[in-house]
């Protein structure tokens, strides 16, 4: 029987790794059949059908530009197809190709069969795009161990599972997604303890300030925009990036494109001397962007440059020196070079996936976390936590909600992401309802909402009706969910109006308790008013119609004037029928607290006052 063997996958947005662990303990990377030891992540469909991969594909690109397909990564996740000769092809699909062929070429290699993988994605890859990425690896017959981040994998190729007390960043630019994370290791732990990053941004961008400033360059000359032909905007790219990766090692870099197009006078010739100087000047701002998020991820993870050990590049684009020099601005210290940067996110997966098939002998945990927080909308919309952002993953966690009318039979579960107080200013990933409660009072159903995060990120949410054992749920689906530009943008809005959100978050708080108060009142007078003498029972129904009112007009201050007013006769109220034969403790005593039963825009609602269930 041929020997099976586990890999560990980085499959990137313009240049996939393929790695595995030695018997002897090492790892290493597999070079593939051209004997590279990254496949550049490019399928092209030929004209007689047949499905090219990697290098070859990148290099027939030029004249078979619109039956290749490159950065299909930026796609994971999304419904976008690519169709060719008539066949609709999705982006698992497409990837799935790419990890085909780096398995089928190690395979060879490895003298055995491959059936097992880790394969890695972006820190901020949605369930979607995590989906996505493990279908792909499904497609191409892979059992998929798991899917990790990519910063997790590379903190494990540089063996920092075996430092204790380490406060670590990755600050990975690739091809076309820059992450930031900071783990914290200690005893074995890698522990993410917050990320950052923007998915759109990555080599493929300053590849594309070059290539601009050649044809804008060209069409001053020759006024012909080189833009406009596909082809000749192939070969830009590839010249433009050449020059942007020579230009990390030499000062100068020459462009020659020969018979780059033709005019009616004859072909023309694209010549271009890039100094480091003007590329470093076209590209400036790309760079100083990656300084807000690796900020945005100290600030969460509440450290100062000062308090990081480390600092581990990963990632082609960390080549260039003026990443490096950014960085060093910002850590007052040089990044880790030590490991190839293209490699050590698939040495990282190729050691997990060997911890995970118990090769490895060691238990190293890798935790993640979740970007924000999600919780569901509660008694005047506002949004109840259920994980908090920065999480560590996988997690499950539950709150016991009740209804807030008498009679509810049904309620719907508002499913939101963000950090406003106020569920609708935040993202909803979804809705589904739990019908079939048995009707009872309000405040008196038990329904459990529980949230639980498998290892791959994708999000289950749950409901429950404790008394009749009911359940609904629903998988969040990623088309909903958000990049991490908008994760940034959404943290950001929740800080700037943390204030009036608080301020809102405590009138609303306020209403409910009103809101209770109103029914707790009106539930006594109805069942003891005969009890209660006269002028008391008036005074209490007054103030109680008052309050009402003021809850109706949202009138705050009034409402709390009236509160503490009722509860004054209302407490009164209740000494008087304690003092009665057969007094019934539960029956009597208004409630006014927290444990109310909010109420969604179609009155169906939920209240907090729980136990988190682990
Ligand atoms: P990755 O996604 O990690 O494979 O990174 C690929 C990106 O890194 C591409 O945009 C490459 O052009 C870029 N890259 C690779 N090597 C270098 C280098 N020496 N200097 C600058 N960029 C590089």
């Amino acid at each position: 029987m041929a020997k099976e063997f586990v890999v560990g996958i980085d499959l990137g947005t313009t240049n996939s790794v393929i790695a595995w662990v030695k018997p002897d303990k090492t790892s290493e990377v597999i070079a593939n059949a051209e004997g590279a030891r990254t496949t550049s992540s490019v399928v092209s469909f030929s004209k007689t059908g047949e499905i090219i991969v990697g290098e070859p594909a990148k290099r027939q690109a030029v004249l078979n530009s619109d039956r290749t397909i490159r950065s299909i990564k930026r796609k994971m996740g999304t419904d976008s197809k690519n169709s060719i000769d008539g066949k609709d092809y999705t982006p698992q699909e497409i990837s799935s190709y790419i990890l085909r062929k780096m398995v089928k070429d190690a395979e060879a290699y490895l003298g055995g069969t491959i059936k097992k993988a880790v394969i890695t994605c972006p820190a901020y890859f949605n369930d979607a795009q995590r989906q996505a990425t493990k279908e792909a690896g499904q497609i191409a017959g892979l059992e998929v161990l798991r899917i990790i981040n990519e910063p997790t994998a590379a903190a494990l190729a540089y063996g920092l599972d075996r430092k204790n007390d380490e406060k670590v960043v990755v600050y990975d630019l690739g091809g076309g997604t820059f992450d930031v994370s900071i783990l914290e290791i200690g005893d074995g732990v890698i522990q993410v303890v917050s990320t950052n990053g923007n998915n759109h941004l990555g080599g493929d961008d300053f590849d594309k300030r070059v290539v601009d400033w050649l044809a804008d360059n060209f069409k001053k000359e020759h006024g012909v925009d080189l833009r406009n032909d596909r082809q000749a905007l192939q070969r830009l790219y590839e010249a433009g990036e050449k020059s942007k990766i020579e230009l990390s090692t030499k000062m100068e870099a020459d462009i020659s494109l020969p018979f780059i197009t033709a005019t009616a006078e004859g072909p023309l010739h694209l010549e271009a001397k890039l100094t480091r100087a003007t590329l470093e000047s076209l590209v400036r701002d790309l760079v100083e962007s990656t300084r807000g998020p690796v900020e945005n991820a100290l600030r969460d993870a509440k450290l100062n440059p000062s308090d990081i050990n480390e600092v581990l590049l990963v990632g082609g684009m960390t080549r260039m020196p003026l990443v490096q020099q950014m960085i060093k601005t910002i850590f007052k210290k040089e990044g880790n070079k030590s490991i190839n940067p293209d490699e050590a996110v698939a040495v990282g997966a190729a050691i997990q996936s060997s911890i995970l098939s118990g090769e490895m002998g060691k238990d190293v945990v890798l935790v993640d976390v979740t970007p924000l927080t999600l919780g569901v909308e509660v008694k005047g919309g506002l949004l109840e936590p259920i994980i908090e952002r920065n999480t560590p993953i996988p997690v499950k966690k539950a709150k016991v909600f009740t209804t807030a009318e008498d009679n509810q039979t049904e309620v719907e579960v508002r499913v939101y992401q963000g950090e406003r107080k106020i569920a609708s200013q935040n993202h909803m990933l979804g809705s589904f309802r739990l019908v079939g409660i048995m009707p009872a009072p309000r405040n008196i159903p038990q329904i459990e909402v529980s949230f639980d995060i498998d290892t791959d990120g994708i999000v289950n949410v749950n409901a429950k009706d404790l008394g009749t054992g009911k359940e609904q749920g629903m998988v969040v689906t990623g088309r909903n969910k958000l990049d991490p530009t908008e994760i940034n943008k959404m943290v950001e809005e929740a800080k700037r109006n943390e204030e009036d959100d608080n301020r809102r978050k405590q009138e609303i708080e306020m209403k409910n308790q009103a809101d209770n108060l109103v029914y707790s009142i009106e539930k006594i007078l109805k069942e003891n008013g005969d009890k209660i003498p006269g002028d008391l029972r008036s005074k209490v129904e007054s103030l109680k119609n008052d309050l009402r009112d003021a809850v109706n007009k949202e009138n705050i201050q009034r409402i709390k004037a009236l509160m503490e007013e009722l509860n004054q006769e209302s407490m009164k109220m209740g000494e008087y029928l304690y003092k009665q034969p057969n007094a019934n403790q539960d029956q009597q005593t208004p409630q006014n607290g927290d444990q109310n039963g909010p109420k969604t825009e179609d009155g169906n609602t939920y209240t907090a006052e729980y136990e988190d269930v682990k």
